[in-house]
């Protein structure tokens, strides 16, 4: 048993009613991983410390930790809002499946220092413009190794080459070079743009990432190539992950933006 008070920054998981007015939510935290915390009459009117607890918020806040069992939250001394992703439903789309997919990849309580880095870059990126699409599909190439899946993306299993064509190979864990495409008949046939920045994906750092652009091709090949590791090595898939794949059907049904 443990307990820790004090002041942590977190960003808002997920939200859940809980009794007749109370709500839990879930917060990753820098400091503790992610903690549950039991908010009494957080679904009163006039409830101080709504700001701090709305969907894609960044806090710092001033709790009670407990190591098991539910936390509580005593202040708030900063909270923020991604505006944009909270507005658009794209956005929010694809933050929501990032923040589900850190949550999956890690044990509860579990300190993931660079994961909460990661998830704070990524939600800024997605609000600051950049696009959605590729801020998600990095996240997802860098929690392969979390989720016990850890590719080698940069020259082939089997004789380290990278100067030649390279394609993935799941049978071998990793990219093969054109000299041993041959070894593996299921391997992807990734086009080269899209191989090329799934490397460059699999060691970019998310904050120091300005404007990135890709085309909507390679944005399509990029999707199927992790759906495939995703659905075949990690077996992994958040609810938020069938609400992205369904967007571009909800979006045929919105009316055009003015
Ligand atoms: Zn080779």
């Amino acid at each position: 048993m443990s307990k820790a008070v004090g002041d942590f920054g977190g960003i808002v998981l997920a939200r859940h009613n809980y009794r007749e007015s109370d709500m839990l939510v879930k917060l990753l935290t820098d400091r503790f991983g992610k903690k549950m915390f039991l908010l009494h009459r957080a679904r009163k009117p006039g409830f101080r410390l709504t700001a701090g607890i709305l969907p894609f918020t960044l806090g710092e806040y001033v709790g009670t930790v407990n190591d098991p069992g539910l936390s509580y939250l005593t202040a708030i001394k900063h909270a923020e809002q991604f505006q944009s992703i909270a507005n658009d439903i794209t956005l929010n789309a694809h933050a929501t499946y990032i923040l589900a997919l850190i949550d999956q990849a890690f044990p509860d309580g579990e300190p993931i220092a660079r994961w909460y880095g990661q998830a704070v870059d990524s939600l800024r990126l997605i609000d600051g413009g950049i696009d959605a699409a590729v801020v998600t599909n990095i996240t997802e190439v860098q929690l392969l190794e979390a989720f016990g899946v850890a590719p080698n993306w940069q020259g082939c299993v089997v004789c380290g080459r990278s100067d030649l064509p390279l394609d993935f190979s799941e049978q071998y864990g990793g990219v093969l070079c054109r000299d041993h495409w041959r070894l593996d008949p299921y391997r992807f046939h990734v086009a080269p743009k899209a191989m090329y920045l799934l490397r460059q994906f699999s060691t970019i750092r998310l904050g120091a990432v300005h404007s990135i652009t890709v085309g909507d091709a390679t944005k399509t090949e990029l999707r199927r190539v992790l759906d495939r590791i995703y659905l075949d090595l990690v077996g992994v898939t958040p609810k938020a992950k069938k609400f992205l794949d369904q967007l571009p059907s909800w979006q045929a049904k919105l009316p055009p933006k003015q």
